[in-house]
C-alpha cells in the first residue's frame, strides 16, 4: 500500500486505493464484471458472494474517499448521490424529527418532504448560517422535542451560505441528534465533517469527485460502525448499488481531483472580484469576497472558498436568462464540479426554493483559461445590459 495517513491529500488523491506493489502486479485496480462469486456452503461475513451486497470494484474507490474524509472506515459507494442522502435519511426513526436547511440541494429537500408525507417525518427548515436559530429547532425549544438529526450542506447550494459546523455538532449532540454533512460542495479537500464529530458524511461523486460530468454516483461515510453498518444495509435492502464502470470512471477522476479544485477555485475568486465590480451586476456571492456573509466562517473553517459563484445580473430574471443565451464558452446545465464550467439560472425549477432570489445565476467555473471564461461572461453580461 502506497498510501499512508500522514500524507497530504494532494498527495493521497493519488496514492490511496493502490492494488499492493508487487512485481508485475497492475498500478491500477482492475474492474471486475461478476455479479456472482464461487461459493458454496455458510458464506463467511467478508467472502464476495453476490455483487449488490459488495463487488471488489467499488473497494479502492471507498478506500481512497475514506482516506480523504480522514475516517477511520472506507466510504460506502452508492448508485447515487440521492441514493446515499436516502440511505442517510434512514436514520432518522418513523415519526422522528429532522432539521434541514431552508437552502439545500433540491432532490434532498424532495425526499424529506416525500418521507414527511408517507411517514410522518417531522421536518423543520432552517438558515443554516444562523447558529442560535439552527440549534434552537434542534432542541426543539418550541415543545417538539429534539431532534433525531441535524442535517447540514455547508457552504448551501445555491446560496452560499456556511454553517459553523463545529458549533452545530456540539450543539446536536449536546440534545442526542445525529450531524448528517453533505460535503458535496466542500470536497474532502475542504472540510472534513467526520473530523469535528459529524456522525455521517455523504458525497454527490458524480460532482466535484468524479468531476468529469460522464457519471452519477454517490458515497456516505461514518466513523461509527453501528451506523455504518445501517448504511450498508440500507444499500443491500434498497439495491442503491454503483456499477464497477461508474465506480472506476470516479476513481479515475479522483486522481486529479487537487489540481482541479485548485484551479478551479483560483479561477472562482478571481472572476468572483471581476464580476462584483461589473456594471451590469447586481450581486456576487462568493465566500472568498471580503463582504460575502460567509467570509469570515469560510476562511475560519474550510480550506478553499470553492468553485460556485451565485450570480445576480441587472434587469431580472429575463436578463438572466438572457445572459445564459449569450454566452458561448460557458454551458448553460444543471449539474456542477465538472472539468467545464457551466451555469443555470436556478429559480427556472419550480421546484426551487422561493428565497432563491428569481434572476440569481449559480456558476459552476471548470478548468479552463479564466482570461477565456472572463472574456466569454463580460461580453455576455454586456450584450443584455
Ligand atoms: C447533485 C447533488 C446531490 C445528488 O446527487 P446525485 O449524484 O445527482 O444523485 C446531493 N447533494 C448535493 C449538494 C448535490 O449537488
Amino acid at each position: 500500500m502506497s498510501h499512508s495517513p500522514s500524507q497530504s491529500p494532494d498527495t493521497l488523491v493519488v496514492t490511496a486505493g493502490r492494488p499492493d506493489r508487487a512485481q508485475g502486479a497492475p498500478v491500477n485496480p482492475p474492474v471486475v464484471l461478476s455479479s456472482t462469486y464461487v461459493s458454496a456452503g455458510v458464506p463467511g461475513p467478508d467472502e464476495l458472494l453476490y455483487a449488490r451486497s459488495g463487488t471488489e470494484t467499488w473497494f479502492p474507490f471507498e478506500e481512497a474517499l475514506g482516506a480523504l474524509e480522514r475516517s477511520s472506515s472506507p466510504a460506502l459507494v452508492f448508485g447515487s448521490g440521492m441514493a446515499a442522502v436516502a440511505a442517510a435519511l434512514s436514520l432518522v426513526p418513523p415519526g422522528g424529527r429532522l432539521v434541514l436547511p431552508r437552502h439545500a440541494y433540491q432532490i434532498t429537500l424532495g425526499i424529506a418532504a416525500d418521507l414527511a408525507a408517507r411517514t410522518g417525518l417531522r421536518v423543520e427548515r432552517v438558515d443554516v448560517a444562523d447558529t442560535d436559530a439552527v440549534l434552537e429547532a434542534v432542541r426543539g425549544d418550541a415543545g417538539e422535542g429534539p431532534a433525531d438529526m441535524l442535517w447540514v450542506e455547508s457552504p448551501t447550494n445555491p446560496m452560499l451560505e456556511v454553517a459553523d459546523l463545529p458549533a452545530l455538532v456540539e450543539g446536536a449532540h449536546a440534545v442526542g441528534a445525529l450531524v448528517a454533512v453533505d460535503n458535496t460542495f466542500a470536497t474532502p479537500l475542504g472540510q472534513r465533517p467526520l473530523t469535528v464529530g459529524a456522525d455521517v458524511v455523504v458525497h454527490s461523486v458524480t460532482k466535484y469527485l468524479a468531476g468529469h460530468s460522464d457519471v452519477v454516483l454517490g458515497a456516505a461515510l461514518s466513523d461509527d460502525p453501528g451506523l455504518r453498518a445501517r448504511l450498508a444495509g440500507y444499500r443491500t435492502l434498497h439495491g442503491a448499488v454503483a456499477g464497477p464502470w461508474e465506480v472506476w470512471l470516479a476513481l479515475r477522476g479522483l486522481r486529479t481531483l487537487a489540481l482541479r479544485v485548485e484551479r478551479s477555485q483560483r479561477s472562482a475568486a478571481d472572476l468572483a472580484a471581476r464580476l462584483a465590480a461589473h456594471p451590469a451586476v447586481v450581486e456576487v456571492r462568493h465566500p472568498s469576497l471580503p463582504d460575502d456573509p460567509g467570509h469570515e466562517r469560510a476562511a475560519r473553517l474550510l480550506d478553499g472558498f470553492g468553485s460556485i459563484i451565485g450570480v445576480r445580473p441587472r434587469g431580472g430574471a429575463a436578463a438572466a436568462d438572457a445572459v445564459v443565451d449569450a454566452l458561448r464558452l460557458w454551458v448553460p446545465a444543471t449539474s456542477l464540479g465538472g472539468v467545464e464550467s457551466t451555469l443555470e439560472r436556478r429559480r427556472r425549477f419550480a421546484t426551487e426554493s422561493p428565497t432563491v432570489p428569481e434572476d440569481l445565476l449559480r456558476l459552476s467555473v471548470g478548468i479552463e483559461d479564466v482570461e477565456d471564461l472572463w472574456a466569454d461572461l463580460d461580453a455576455a453580461l454586456r450584450s443584455v445590459a
